[in-house]
């Protein structure tokens, strides 16, 4: 018997997001049962519902921000109870026994993670081929990929934290930013504004590097000690090789040497936004100050719930705009011309 759910779907790549019932599976042992409360938007569920990156299969349920509370738990979950407060992310099942899955980095699965929404769902139990992600009232995931949410911050704004706040902590963790580092963050977005706070946070000096005057101000009260205009060529070569790391956020394929130039000897970008091609990749930004350009998904199950803990000690949590779910289409069209601060979380309640 298993459980009829609501939510909205994508039926194609041109098509708005629209009310769709479907099934989930009847809770296994170790499964948790979640009443979804808040869901985030993310760039990647717009990418994905209109099919830009080429692998979205119909009907598509985005959403891997979801927070919630428990209403069952199978037989043999131990760490969770009807009632708590958690979350999950963007992962919800991986092989469990390769190497990176036995170091906690489920997102690097050497047989594939099975992501919150579109991937194959090997574990079944539907007549769904792919997984349905968290635009929808109820969800259903294994204890492991559970997250416990601290008591102290505020449900919406910490549901975006599970894609937007991992994918940057986890880089600027991983490349030790720190105090004495000086961080660009490129791109005042979801992650973006995720990123200039826990560097922040992490006590490095933070450079917001944006494409927008207008977004100077809010830089700096998100955390922010400069504001670098990346539009501004004379700006960009003051600012030459002198960052040590550098987070890129941009949504889109483009020219990365102006920001390589930027980086100090030994200094390292990390990609996290495009997935598109990245134009004009010149070996000199490389070779004459041994720069370093890296990539970085997410974060696995151990990270994020370090993150999640981070923000509790830290009181840290997104700034958001609550939107009914009806309104999710619009949201989707003012997520694309970057006018939302800093990202949508769907109340379910509206659902
Ligand atoms: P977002 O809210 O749309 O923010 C992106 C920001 O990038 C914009 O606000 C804008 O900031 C800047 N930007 C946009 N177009 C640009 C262009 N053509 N050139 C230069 N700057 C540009 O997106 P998001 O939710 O933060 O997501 C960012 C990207 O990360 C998306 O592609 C998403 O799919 C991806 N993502 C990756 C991971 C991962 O694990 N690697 C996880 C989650 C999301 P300014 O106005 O300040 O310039
Ligand atoms: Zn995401
Ligand atoms: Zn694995």
């Amino acid at each position: 018997m298993t459980k009829h759910v609501h939510g909205y779907a994508a039926h194609s790549a041109t098509s708005e997001l629209v009310p769709f019932t479907f099934e989930r599976r009847d809770p296994n042992p170790t499964d948790v049962v979640i009443d979804i409360l808040y869901c985030g938007i993310c760039h990647s569920d717009i990418h994905s519902a209109r099919n830009e990156w080429g692998w979205t299969q119909y009907p598509f349920v985005p959403g891997h921000e979801i927070v919630g509370r428990v209403i069952a738990v199978g037989t043999q979950v131990v760490k969770y109870k009807v009632g708590d407060l958690v979350g999950v992310g963007c992962l919800v099942d991986s092989c469990r026994h390769c190497h990176p899955c036995e170091e906690g980095l489920e997102q690097y699965c050497e047989n594939g993670f099975t992501g919150t929404y579109g991937n194959e769902d090997k574990i079944g139990g539907t007549p769904h081929k792919m997984t349905l992600g968290g635009y929808s009232d109820t969800i259903t995931v294994e204890e492991r990929f559970v997250l416990r949410i601290p008591s102290t911050l505020d449900p919406a704004a910490t549901a975006p934290l599970l894609c937007t706040g991992i994918t940057t902590y986890s880089p600027l963790k991983h490349w030790k930013v720190g105090p004495g580092k000086k961080v660009g963050i490129i791109g005042l977005g979801g992650l973006g504004h995720m990123g200039v706070k826990f560097a922040h946070a992490m006590g490095a000096h933070v450079v917001m590097i944006t494409t927008s005057p207008e977004k100077g101000e809010d830089a700096r009260k998100l955390g922010a000690d400069e504001v670098l205009l990346s539009k501004d060529p004379q700006a960009m070569k003051a600012a030459q090789s002198s960052f040590d790391f550098l987070l890129n956020t941009i949504p889109v394929g483009h020219d990365v040497d102006p920001y390589m130039e930027l980086l100090t000897l030994d200094g390292t970008m990390v990609v996290v936004g495009a997935v598109e091609p990245l134009t004009k990749v010149s070996g000199i930004p490389f070779i004459f100050r041994r720069r370093t350009m890296a990539g970085s998904l997410i974060g696995g199950i151990p990270e994020t719930q370090e993150m999640l803990d981070f923000c509790g000690e830290h009181n840290i949590t997104c700034d958001i705009e609550t939107i009914a779910m009806k309104d999710v289409n619009q949201a989707y069209d003012r997520t694309v011309k970057g006018d939302v601060k800093y990202r949508f979380v769907i109340d379910m309640a509206s659902l």
